[in-house]
């Protein structure tokens, strides 16, 4: 419930009007967020703080969006921060005078390096009075501690650490330590801060005359602005665009202003798990539907910006024209001379050309690779040389052309303008194979045709009208996906975070033999542990996973690891994703996740198997605990057997 700026409480840090935010002042709302668990208190205190930011310091409004949200730029800048544990335990023990042991003892019993610089600080005399850190500049130095690169650049960082620690008072070392770690764990989720900044800039327009409003009046305009801003953001993944547009013009006039524009990649659609054909159909009952090959490569989207830049964009919005300066080059050939620019949503898959044999002297026809043989490309640095494995791009859908939008379009006038405005390269470029399927046969065939040339299986998607727009982010009902393995019955897939190692026994002594997974809930900001795996390894995948993990290996449990009754032998920095497969899930009194969602316990998988590393994933995009209890619950409809046996660890 909103309160009337007359009930505006100042907190406890206040500043005049003009001046830079103090560092001070953000540090408390942030422990005021900390302490509530309730998302619309916590949308509150934001919006308040964020009406004075706006009211008295505007300029570092943007600023203070970005440490909320513990980034320093747009995603598709790349740049981040993140900094080791071992870097920062330095930095502490340095700046405050204190050993690397006891400092890392205190990690062990504490569980939170922030925590452990805060204490480390009180417990340090202070000899001299120092100056009161303001956002802007806390923003700067982070970002500069990010960009340092290069020789010695360790040294440097923990020399601008130490310098910034120096520099902080009260509860600024907790929240500055967590920032410089990537993670602020104050339960402030990236929706609640969109949300707080359209209010805040939606109660700073109406000024005085907010006071006169009806409460209707007013919580319809909030429940508006907020709407606009959630959508223009969605198609405009950019603060450094949004938050100077609303400043100058609030939302009214922000979807003028802010619209998806090449160069900044939108998040993608996604699709919905389907089991059966019969699911399919009954979603679609009656509408016009469309099946796709569903491509079993990279998702790609591909921007052509007015100058005539071209970038390509992964599913992440990282920038991935450095892995593919091959497709870089390839794409303006499938460029018709109409088009000025664009953005493409595609599947870049490895693809073998057509070859002779030499053995038979048969000419061996083109055909997909699978998805393997693209992973095993470098992320950076790639060289067009250097590239063994071609990759052909598979084109499903064009978001814009030439200067417009296209989202807001039905999928057939989207397609047509694909049609027209590019054109197939042979080993190049395609359009996805499509048929617009009515009978449970007709999708049937096409299924196995799909699978026949390498594909995962189909994607199934509304064709016209107003559910077939494009919908940025949202995971949706009007595109499901129909994978070969759902028929088998295993089920879909599950991405899941690597937070934990089992030492190997026997032939697995010298690297880890079985590791927990966990999902990510992004309410509590938690990890959930979910199952220990030790299946569908070959002997090579377990040593690159122990190159890979060892050197993720922390002290002591993080306190935002949900894990049970779960005890692995180590704990990892929760970096790495596993894309995972399982018999079924079933309800466990060890692992936590979707813990309260369908029961007092957590749900596990039974008989997981690894499947492949997903890079292109954050831990933060893993499966979420709604996820699984979705999953859960389609198969309690689907199956006859029960599925409440307990599992054991
Ligand atoms: P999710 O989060 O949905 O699990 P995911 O990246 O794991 O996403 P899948 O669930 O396997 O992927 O299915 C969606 C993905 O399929 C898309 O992100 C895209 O990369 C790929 N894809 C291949 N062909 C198509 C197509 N014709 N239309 C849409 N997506 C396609």
């Amino acid at each position: 419930i909103f309160q009337k700026p007359s009930q505006v409480r100042d907190t406890k840090v206040s500043w005049k009007q003009g001046e830079p935010v103090p560092y001070a002042a953000l540090a408390a709302a942030f422990s005021e967020i900390q302490a509530t668990t309730k998302r619309l208190e916590i949308t509150e205190i934001l919006t308040q703080f964020l009406v004075r930011v706006i009211e008295r310091s505007p300029d570092n409004l943007l600023h203070v969006v970005y440490l909320c949200i513990n980034r320093l730029c747009p995603d598709y800048e790349g740049l981040e921060l993140g900094i080791g544990e071992s870097l920062l335990i330095k930095a502490i023990a340095q700046s405050t005078g204190r050993e690397v042991p006891r400092i890392k003892k205190d990690l062990e019993s504490l569980g939170d390096l922030g925590l452990v610089a805060l204490n480390s600080k009180k417990n340090q005399p202070t000899m001299f009075k120092v100056s009161s850190l303001k956002v802007p500049s806390v923003f700067k130095q982070l970002r500069d501690i990010a960009l340092v690169a290069g020789n010695k650049s360790q040294d440097r960082k923990i020399g601008m650490i130490k310098k910034l620690l120096a520099a902080c008072q009260g509860e600024e070392p907790k929240f500055l330590i967590r920032s410089l770690e990537g993670k602020l764990r104050i339960g402030l989720a990236e929706r609640s801060v969109l949300v707080s900044l359209a209010r805040a800039v939606v109660i700073s327009k109406l000024g005085k005359s907010i006071a006169k409003l009806p409460q209707e009046t007013l919580a319809s305009k909030l429940e508006q602005g907020t709407e606009v801003v959630k959508a223009v953001y969605s198609e405009l993944p950019s603060y450094d665009l949004v938050i100077p547009a609303l400043l100058r013009g609030g939302v009214e006039g922000l979807r003028d202003e802010c619209k998806l524009t090449p160069g900044v990649p939108l998040k993608p659609m996604l699709a919905k798990p389907t089991k059966a054909i019969s699911e399919v159909l009954d979603r679609f009952e009656g509408q016009p539907f469309t099946c796709e090959y569903k491509y079993d490569g990279e998702r790609a989207q591909v921007h052509l910006l007015a100058d005539g830049k071209l970038a390509v964009f992964s599913r992440n919005s990282e920038n991935m024209s450095v892995k593919y300066p091959d497709l870089v080059e390839q794409i303006p050939r499938c460029i018709r001379p109409s088009v000025k620019s664009f953005v493409l949503d595609a599947e870049a898959a490895a693809w073998k050309k057509a070859e002779l044999n030499p053995d038979t002297g048969v000419e061996e026809p083109a055909k997909l690779l699978p998805f393997q043989e693209l992973s095993r490309r470098k992320r950076k640095d790639v060289k067009a040389a250097d590239i063994k494995v071609k990759v052909k791009l598979f084109a499903f859908d064009l978001l814009y052309l030439n200067g417009e939008p296209l989202l807001s379009r039905p999928l057939d006038e989207r397609r047509q303008l694909l049609l027209d405005h590019f054109t197939p390269v042979e080993d190049e470029f395609d359009y996805a194979k499509a048929e617009d399927g009515t009978s449970v046969e007709q999708i049937e065939t096409f299924l196995e045709r799909s699978v026949k040339e390498g594909c995962e299986g189909l994607m199934v998607k509304m064709l016209r009208g107003p559910d077939s727009t494009y919908e940025p982010s949202r995971r949706s009902m009007n595109w499901l996906k129909l994978k070969k393995d759902y028929l088998a019955g295993t089920g879909d897939s599950l991405d899941l975070v690597v937070i934990g190692g089992y030492l190997g026994k026997g032939k697995r002594t010298n690297v880890y033999g079985a590791f927990l997974l966990a999902c990510y809930d992004p309410d509590s900001e938690k990890f959930q542990s979910i199952c220990k795996i030790g299946t569908g390894f070959t002997e090579a995948d377990l040593d690159a996973h122990y190159a890979t993990l060892k050197q993720l290996e922390i002290g002591a449990r993080k306190p935002y690891y949900d894990v049970g009754d779960a005890k692995p032998d180590v704990y990892f920095d929760a970096k790495v994703v596993w894309e995972v497969l399982t018999a079924d899930l079933s309800l466990s009194p060890v692992y936590t996740a979707a813990k309260g969602l369908v029961d007092q316990r957590g749900i596990s998988l039974r008989f997981p198997r690894f499947i492949r590393i997903r890079d292109d994933k954050a831990p933060e995009d893993s499966t979420s605990p709604e996820q699984i209890e979705s999953m859960y619950r389609a198969q309690a409809v689907n199956s006859s057997k029960s599925k409440s046996a307990l599992d054991e660890d």
